[in-house]
């Protein structure tokens, strides 16, 4: 047992010097998970973190655009059968506003999120190259799901810099088991690596404590990271929305959130890794540990307060306090007092 729990302590050394793991040994180390053994892997991933980008924490406007969506994931509060979503699109002027307030306040990213065609194709481009044009020291950011390799390439020419697409997980087993018979993981695969193909810095992520989920698949994530190689990866615990046919298992863990965000800046120390909206949501201090456990990135929401509560992936998602752009100072505020410092930057995966 002493045995083991020291090998896992030298797994985490094993990782810091770049070492990559098997599928196997992934597993092994999530399982070995105490707070001893995170704590050691979050004051590793800090260093880590420390050398590469120092004390900043970079700062994105979400602007949350629309939440019809034509997919229809177990897991998600937007999803197309939910009757009880009250459902918004933002206008293009609305979104142009959203920026004009967040460039004000400090943002030099802005990040489109939304259901799939809550926006056409026309108007994702059409709105990108505005901002764009508008703002030219910002970057853009597309969370908008899947699309054609086509599409992907109209945003990318519109001027869109980055894209985000949560593999949600890669098994393609447990995929099934979250996503219905129309939705495919080759599919979800093969979008990702066009949008790294087309020039997109491309992000993907998981939630964590999904059900069905187990640590073999945590450590298939891992893994997934590991070779596929992405600039940003979001990663939260999953949280049930009550509405969707997942309303009833329980929320995944901000422990294993948290170990597994050291894991992640570990395996690819110049990532960019947010602290996420649904680990503030879970716990008050969420969004502080998760930096202090290697994140270094926030998005808080820029999306117009009338519609903040309709953009409702799960329960109790917060959009206000320090998870709304508007507060920004109290946010900068937070994050000085555990020791690190928010920047105006585009904020950049530094290579
Ligand atoms: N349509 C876009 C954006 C989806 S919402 C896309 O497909 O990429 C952004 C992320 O929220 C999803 O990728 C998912 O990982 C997360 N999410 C959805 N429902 C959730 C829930 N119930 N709990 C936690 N995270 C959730």
């Amino acid at each position: 047992m002493l045995q083991a729990m020291n090998d896992s302590f030298k797994v985490i050394d094993a990782l810091a010097d770049g070492e990559k793991l098997d599928v196997l040994q992934y597993q092994t180390l999530i399982e070995a998970m105490t707070p001893e053994l995170a704590g050691y892997a979050a004051d590793i991933a800090d260093k880590v973190r420390r050398k590469i980008y120092g004390t900043d924490v970079y700062i994105r406007g979400l602007i949350e655009v629309g939440n019809v969506c034509r997919n229809d994931c177990f897991y998600c509060g937007i999803r197309k059968s939910n009757s009880m979503c009250e459902r918004y699109a933002l206008a293009n002027e609305t979104i142009l506003n959203c920026c004009a307030e967040g460039y004000k306040l400090g943002f030099r990213t802005f990040v489109m999120q939304g259901g799939e065609g809550a926006m056409s194709v026309d108007a994702v481009c059409d709105t990108v190259s505005q901002i764009k044009r508008e703002y030219p020291d910002c970057a853009v950011t597309l969370s908008l799901g899947e699309y054609s390799r086509d599409d992907y390439v109209r945003m990318f020419n519109a001027g869109a810099d980055r894209y985000l697409l949560r593999h949600e997980t890669a098994d393609k087993e447990h995929y099934r088991k979250l996503h219905p018979a129309g939705m495919s993981f080759d599919n979800r695969m093969r979008c990702l690596h066009d949008l790294k193909d087309i020039g997109f810095r491309t992000g993907c992520g998981f939630m964590v404590g999904s059900p069905f989920q187990t640590s073999f698949t945590l450590a298939e994530d891992l893994a997934f990271i590991g070779k596929f190689d992405p600039d940003m990866c979001g990663i939260g615990p999953f949280i049930p929305q009550k509405d969707t046919p997942f309303g009833k298992f329980s929320a995944g863990s901000v422990q294993q959130t948290l170990f597994l965000l050291s894991l992640i800046r570990l395996i690819k120390p110049n990532i960019l890794l947010p602290a996420t909206t649904a680990l503030g949501t879970l716990s008050p201090n969420g969004r502080e540990l998760g930096i202090k456990a290697g994140a270094n990135v926030v998005m808080p929401n820029l999306s117009p307060l009338s519609e903040r509560r309709k953009y409702a992936l799960y329960d109790n998602k917060l959009s206000t306090g320090t998870e709304s752009a508007q507060s920004l100072a109290l946010l900068k505020e937070s994050v000085k007092n555990i020791g690190y410092k928010i920047v105006t930057a585009r904020g950049d995966i530094k290579k």
